[in-house]
């Protein structure tokens, strides 16, 4: 007979707020204490800062995903799927398994960090024609088909084709969008040299935003600075402008311009998971609103963090929110841990106050603008800072140590240029990548749960 009584603690979501928050419970709880069991459909830690590398190729997708089970002392149970709605009242979390079968989970303690999705608006064609850039699968998927723009176009007699492959366009000039088009411009620039028919003042990059600036949490100093390298190496940026609508072999931009092309590569923001809104419970722009200590007002034993929460920014006193950034969501898992501890030693919980590092961004090989502490630096010393950073960020020394290999084969021996295939003809635009169609609704949720009931914990 099962007469296990611990607590349960259940948290959703594998990414830097998730793991933050496991590894510091697993560290300061007895086995007896509490059972944690972590809800994730990946089997690793995806360090999305370097994802415009692994587009670029400058680093292999292994090296930035780092195992959940890398240490025999890691004794979470891990559940390999989604959760897909959650019933606050009853206490029970409704996954969808990696083989699709729907369990239900039940818990004492719930911590929620499934992160966000790509934000999209309403523009014609944009989630059937675009690709994202917040997936492992998306960045690897990227790169074989931007190398295979090359292919075809090397391979067409037709002008015009070959004018539309070799033309590209990224949407946002956030630190995501301006790195990816930084990186894969240059994966461009160096390939077409090993394509002796295609002439290179045919490759063009777009990068647009409807802001007025690139990147404008940089200040302008260092802004202009990114966008004087972008310029110089050919990128043509658009300011002030979105696009009005996407085709399969060309782009309208809402300034009117029609380019040809068949890559679009979305990187507009982001939005909380669709899981928060299957809560019923009050949202900031999509994101929970929890309070400074992470709970959700109202419900004992429910947190949230990370992009899918609204944590109030206590370094800052203007009712500001934590921006959506892996240096928050990192430390908020560690602080979350602590808070959900305290709760079940009964002692008192404490706020998450963080003071913002700053920002690096790194535009590839010497290429970089980065403002720790307020030092505004770029060139070189920026790079160094950047790398040196992610590097210290990774969690593993193995993850360190494949990062850095890759680094300094790609100095030494330049980029490769191999298309693997691994995804071809496969369905591989935005909708297809982020499964936000999967979730549940408040009362979809309360249903299941009903007719479930005493059905307990579920075996995936
Ligand atoms: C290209 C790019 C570059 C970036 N660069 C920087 C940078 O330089 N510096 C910086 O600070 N931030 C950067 N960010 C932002 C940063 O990565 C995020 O803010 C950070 O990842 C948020 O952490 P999180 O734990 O909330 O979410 P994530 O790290 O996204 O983790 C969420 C996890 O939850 C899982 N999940 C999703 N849905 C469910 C579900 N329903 N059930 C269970 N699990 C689920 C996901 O698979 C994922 O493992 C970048 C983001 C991108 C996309």
């Amino acid at each position: 007979m099962n007469t296990v009584t611990r607590p349960r603690i259940l948290v959703v979501g594998a990414g830097f707020a998730g793991v933050g928050c496991v590894r510091r419970l697993e560290r300061r709880l007895s086995p007896n204490e509490a059972d944690v069991t972590l809800v994730t459909p990946s089997a690793y830690q995806l360090y999305l800062p370097l994802l415009p590398q692994v587009a670029s190729g400058v680093l292999t997708p292994q090296s930035i995903a780092v195992s959940l089970r890398r240490s025999r002392r890691y004794r979470t149970r891990i559940i390999p799927g989604g959760a897909i709605g959650v019933d606050l009242k009853a206490k029970v979390c409704v996954v969808r398994t990696v083989t699709d079968r729907i369990v239900e989970e039940s818990y004492d303690y719930i911590v929620m960090a499934p992160g966000s999705v790509t934000r999209t608006f309403d523009i014609p064609g944009l989630t059937d024609h675009a690709f994202g850039m917040k997936t492992l699968a998306e960045a690897a998927y990227i790169r074989d088909h931007v190398i295979t723009q090359l292919d075809l176009a090397d391979a067409s007699e037709d002008p015009a084709e070959r004018a539309a492959r070799l033309q590209f366009v990224v949407v946002g000039g956030g630190y995501a969008g301006t790195e990816t088009a930084a990186c894969l411009q240059r994966l461009t620039h160096a390939a077409v040299k090993r394509y002796p028919r295609l002439d290179p003042s045919l490759i063009k990059w777009h990068l647009i935003d409807i802001a007025p600036k690139l990147m404008p949490e940089l200040g302008d100093k260092l802004g202009r600075a990114a966008q004087e390298v972008l310029t110089r190496r050919g990128i043509e940026i658009s300011l002030g402008v979105s696009i009005a609508k996407a085709g399969p072999e060309e782009v309208t931009f809402t300034d009117g311009r029609v380019v040809p092309t068949h890559t679009l590569i979305w990187t507009a923001g982001v939005v909380a998971s669709p899981l928060m809104a299957t809560l019923g419970a009050e949202t900031v722009k999509g994101r929970l609103a929890v309070t400074p200590e992470m709970c959700l007002p109202g419900y004992d034993g429910v947190f949230a963090l990370g992009d899918s929460a609204a944590v109030p920014d206590l370094a800052k006193d203007d009712g500001a929110v934590c921006p959506p950034t892996a240096q928050h969501a990192m430390r908020q898992g560690r602080r979350v841990a602590e808070n959900v501890i305290a709760t079940l030693r009964g002692e008192p919980m404490r706020p998450y106050e963080h003071r913002d590092l700053g920002l690096v961004v790194d535009l590839g090989g010497t290429d970089a603008v980065s403002k720790p502490l307020g030092v505004e630096l770029h060139g070189l010393p920026a790079q160094v800072v950047a790398r040196g950073y992610h590097l210290g960020a990774l969690r593993t020394n193995v993850a360190k140590t494949r990062v850095a290999t890759n680094w300094l084969l790609n100095a030494i021996a330049g980029d490769d240029f191999v298309r693997t295939g691994f995804q071809a003809r496969k369905p591989a635009k935005l909708k297809d990548f982020e499964y936000t169609d999967a979730y549940m609704t408040p009362e979809q949720v309360r249903e299941h749960v009903e007719r479930g009931a005493g059905a307990g914990t579920g075996q995936p």
